[in-house]
């Protein structure tokens, strides 16, 4: 499964970070997005379940799991 953010939706909530059983979403403090955000991030993309629980967390829909 492959994590795909949409960086520019994201408002860096943290929202999908608590909801992560796997704990390998974080709140990046390296670049901001154009509506001055940090963004969320996946540290470790081979540990991702592909459960989608950050997903339908997410109240602005900025992630995807995909194949
Ligand atoms: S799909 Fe599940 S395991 Fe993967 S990052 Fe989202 S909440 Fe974590
Ligand atoms: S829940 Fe959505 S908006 Fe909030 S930090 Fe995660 S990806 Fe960004």
């Amino acid at each position: 499964m492959k994590w795909v953010l949409n960086f520019e939706r994201c408002k860096g909530c943290a929202l999908c970070t608590g909801a992560c059983p796997k704990k390998i979403l974080v709140i990046q403090e390296e670049r901001i997005n154009a509506n001055g955000y940090y963004t969320a991030r996946c540290v470790d993309a081979d540990a991702c379940v592909g459960c989608a629980l950050c997903a339908v967390m997410c109240p602005d829909c900025a992630i995807e799991i995909t194949d």
